[in-house]
């Protein structure tokens, strides 16, 4: 059997791709690595509780919003439940340097308030700035669906000022820059690196509302799957892509896989990380440069994690999260007492089981490499599993003196390195959220120079839930016309 399309990983971006596909009439397959589709997204169990591990928030799940939009595309709001984050603070930032608290309001006018109030002789460019991020995003095809999808507009988006330039273009305040650069926690590239129009990209979702899903991020992916099932679609999971087969005209006509089967297709879409893409190409084929464009491309930042069980819903984690902060100047290199600590709960409302916090802490994946060699099948070393629960330990620490409501709340505690990630997401570079988008670097584009070979994920727009489905539109835009997947979208409330 030959299929219209093989889509390689079986993440968000992956089975999204796959089931527009299918609805479309196509026959696809999906060839996931792992063990069970959306790794990273599916979470996982602990002593009795459900934590989170690549999903804790959302912007732009309101009705009338992208991800809304997307996920009625594909029928999933019978299966999922969007919970509002606290409209009047969805993330809070408590700084040490000062002992203030921020809390980010949903909603541009309510922001544009409580930001004025806070730093009331910047009025004038905060509104100037959130302006031009609501500018930026409008700009975003497929986030409007008005927009056109023209390179020349994406490109200046993609590779325009970096934030900080923006930032400091419009505001004086320190503490008020650090405060709207905080958020570039959501894509593992600080300030100084990332483009403007990315940023807005991300944000301006968030800013018009916030959401979690009382289903979780598993609860996304079994919806995918069901969908993607019930029109067709094939999921085969376990066994990873090895190569692509060319024919002589060097189109891709099939993937072989690692156990040795061969999957024949008319094209295929690849979600993986893009600089493992020249490992499934027959030497010779992509030109020098290409190859060494997306070997080069810059990781994100990784993350040590801590999922701590607590007896019952963390009041101070109900419809927010927070964002924990020593100092408001700049701080990758910093101790791990000085980077920004994110800390998500589960909501009181959630179907999932038992309950507790999820902290993510940014880090570098060469802070592990004393243990780079080992895997979770192989068993890690015992001086690595010393450093994880001492990791452990500090990060519920710093949680405890910073929180003070959350001293003897929170029992059991499991944790995550570097290498986690990178172990179970199949990214042998670890970042959270894989390439990274930076000024200066060229992400792949949807069309690779193999006429029907694709790219999609998160490298091609950007991470997150909504990035991850969004790239999955912009591919299949591509191959089923962007005009036509606008239309139905366009349609979709
Ligand atoms: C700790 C953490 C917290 C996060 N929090 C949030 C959040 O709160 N909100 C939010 O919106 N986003 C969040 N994200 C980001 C979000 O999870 C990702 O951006 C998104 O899941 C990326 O989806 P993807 O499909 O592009 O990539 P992936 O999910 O990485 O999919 C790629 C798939 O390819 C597979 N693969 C790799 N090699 C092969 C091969 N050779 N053959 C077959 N398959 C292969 C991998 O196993 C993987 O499943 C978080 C991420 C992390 C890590």
């Amino acid at each position: 059997m030959t299929y219209d399309f093989v889509v390689i990983g079986g993440g968000v971006s992956g089975l999204s791709a796959a089931a527009i596909l299918a609805k479309a009439g196509r026959r696809v397959v999906v060839v996931e690595e792992s063990e069970t589709p959306g790794p990273v997204m599916r979470g996982f169990q602990f002593s009795g509780s459900y934590f989170e591990t690549g999903f804790h928030y959302a912007g732009a799940l309101a009705p009338g919003e992208p991800l809304h939009r997307f996920f009625a595309y594909h029928g999933l709001w019978d299966e999922l439940t969007p919970l509002s984050l606290n409209p009047a603070g969805f993330d809070q930032v408590r700084c040490r340097e000062d002992g203030r608290r921020f809390d980010f309001p949903v909603g541009y006018c309510r922001l544009q308030e409580a930001l004025s109030e806070a730093f009331p002789q910047e009025s004038s460019g905060i509104s100037a700035y959130l302006r031009a991020v609501r500018d930026a995003a409008a700009q975003m095809p497929f986030l409007n669906l008005e927009a056109q999808t023209d390179a020349g507009t994406l490109l200046g988006l993609t590779q325009g000022k970096t934030l900080q330039e923006v930032l400091d273009g419009f505001l004086t305040d320190r503490r008020l820059k650090a405060l709207l650069g905080v958020h570039s926690l959501l894509y593992g590239n600080p300030p100084e690196k990332v483009a403007f129009g990315f940023h807005a990209g991300v944000i301006d979702g968030y800013y018009r509302s916030a959401h979690t899903l009382a289903e979780g991020g598993r609860g996304v992916v079994d919806a995918l799957v069901r969908r993607l099932k019930e029109q067709g679609g094939e999921i085969r999971c376990g066994q990873g892509a090895r190569k692509l087969i060319l024919g002589g005209d060097g189109e891709v006509k099939g993937v072989a896989l690692e156990d040795g089967a061969r999957l024949d297709c008319q094209g295929c879409i690849l979600t993986l990380h893009p600089r493992l893409l020249p490992r499934l190409v027959p030497d010779g084929v992509f030109r020098p440069v290409y190859k060494r464009r997306l070997q080069g491309l810059r990781e994100t930042l990784s993350g040590f994690l801590l999922f701590g069980c607590s007896a019952g819903p963390l009041t101070t984690l109900q419809g927010r999260n927070l964002i924990l902060l020593d100092s408001y100047s700049g701080s990758g290199d910093a101790s791990l007492e000085c980077r920004p600590l994110f800390v998500a709960g589960s909501p009181a409302e959630s179907k999932r089981e038992g309950h507790g916090l999820v902290a993510i802490l940014p880090a570098k994946i060469e802070e592990t490499a004393a243990w780079a060699e080992s895997t979770p099948r192989g068993g890690r070393p015992a001086g690595y599993t010393t450093f994880k629960s001492e990791m452990q330990q500090r990060l519920l620490s710093r949680i405890e003196r910073e929180c003070p409501e959350l001293v003897g709340k929170i029992g059991k505690c499991s944790g995550a390195t570097p290498l986690t990630v990178r172990d179970f997401s199949n990214n042998p570079w670890g970042g959270l959220y894989g390439a990274g988008h930076e000024v200066g670097q060229f992400n792949p584009q949807p069309r690779t120079r193999i006429p029907n070979l694709f790219m999609s994920g998160q490298a091609v727009a950007a991470p997150g839930l909504l990035g991850a489905v969004l790239a999955s539109f912009m591919t299949c835009g591509e191959i089923l016309g962007h005009e036509q997947l606008r239309m139905e979208l366009k349609r979709c409330s």
